[in-house]
C-alpha cells in the first residue's frame, strides 16, 4: 500500500476518444466497468469519458452507481452561433467531468493555451470538474525541455483561475510520445515532471489550494504498469485511453489502484 497517499482518493478516468462506433458497444463497455468501480468505490474514483453522442445513454447506466461521467471537450460560450460546438453549460446537466487541453485537441485541432485556459475556466464556472492535460512532444522530451513545456502549458491554463477553483481541477501529465504508442513513460520521469507540476500549482494557487489539485499520469497506462504510477507519492491516478476500451482491462486497473491504496478489491468486496 502507498502509505503516503493513504487518505486521498485516486482517480481513474477512461478517455474513450472517438470510440466505440455504436451506442450498444458504448453501453456494453460502461456495464462492463460498473461492477469493479462499485466494488472499489470506497477507495477509488472512476470516471468514464465517452464521445458526445453516447453521453446520455451512458449517463442512464451510471445513474446512482457512483461512477462519474465526463465529456472530452467543451466550448466556453454558454450558447450561440458556434456550429459544431458543445458548451460547458450544456454538459453540466449530464456530466461531472470534462477534459481540456488533451494533446489530440492541441495537435490535430490546433487548440492554443489560451483556448485551453478559457475552456477550463468556463467548465469550472458551471460546476464541472476538469481534467486538464499537459505534456511534451517527443522532440521536446529528447531535448530535455519537458519541464519548460509543461510549466508553460500549466501557467497559461491557470492564468484566469482562482485558488477557490482548485477543488474542481485535476492535472493529467501526458507525455505525447507515450499516448497510444505502448511506450509508457518511465515512472521516474513521470515523478520528476509531477514535482514540477506541483511546484507550479503551489506558486500559482498557494500551497493550500494546490493540495486540493490531483495529478494523474497518462500515456499507455494499463493493468500491468498502473501500479508503478499510483505508487508514486505525487501521483493521484491515471488518465487511460486505449486500455479503457476493454472493460476487463479497465476493471483490472481499478482493482490494482484499489490494492495500492489499501482498499477492497472486487474479489474481497464480493466475498465480504
Ligand atoms: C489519452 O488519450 O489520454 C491516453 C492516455 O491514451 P493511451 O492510454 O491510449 O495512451
Amino acid at each position: 500500500m502507498n502509505a503516503q497517499r493513504a487518505g486521498s482518493r485516486p482517480l481513474l478516468a477512461g478517455n474513450w476518444k472517438m470510440n466505440p462506433a455504436r451506442a450498444s458497444e458504448a453501453a456494453d463497455l460502461a456495464r462492463g466497468v460498473i461492477g469493479a468501480a462499485r466494488a472499489a468505490s470506497a477507495t477509488v474514483d472512476v470516471a468514464l469519458l465517452p464521445p458526445f453522442p453516447w453521453l446520455l445513454g451512458v449517463a442512464e447506466l451510471l445513474h446512482e452507481t457512483g461512477v462519474g461521467l465526463g465529456a472530452q471537450d467543451c466550448f466556453w460560450e454558454p450558447a450561440g452561433a458556434y456550429t459544431g460546438e458543445v458548451s460547458a453549460a450544456m454538459l453540466s446537466g449530464w456530466c461531472q467531468w470534462v477534459l481540456t487541453g488533451h494533446s489530440e485537441r492541441r495537435q490535430i485541432f490546433g487548440e492554443s493555451d489560451e483556448w485551453v485556459s478559457k475552456k477550463t475556466k468556463a467548465a469550472i464556472g458551471v460546476g464541472l470538474s476538469v481534467i486538464l492535460c499537459v505534456g511534451e512532444l517527443d522532440d521536446q522530451f529528447e531535448a530535455g525541455r519537458t519541464d519548460e513545456v509543461v510549466s508553460g502549458q500549466l501557467q497559461a491554463a491557470l492564468e484566469y483561475m482562482s485558488p477557490g477553483d482548485s477543488g474542481r481541477l485535476v492535472i493529467a501529465y501526458e507525455p505525447i510520445w507515450a499516448i497510444g504508442t505502448g511506450k509508457n513513460a518511465d515512472p521516474e520521469h513521470a515523478y520528476r515532471t509531477m514535482r514540477v507540476i506541483r511546484r507550479v500549482l503551489d506558486e500559482s494557487l498557494g500551497d493550500e489550494a494546490s493540495s486540493r489539485v490531483r495529478i494523474l499520469y497518462g500515456g499507455s497506462a494499463n493493468s500491468g504498469n498502473v501500479g508503478s504510477y499510483v505508487e508514486l507519492p505525487l501521483c493521484d491516478g491515471c488518465l487511460v485511453g486505449g486500455a479503457s476500451l476493454k472493460a476487463h482491462e479497465f476493471a483490472r486497473m481499478i482493482e490494482v489502484v484499489a490494492e495500492v491504496y489499501g482498499g477492497p478489491t472486487t474479489e474481497e468486496a464480493t466475498t465480504s
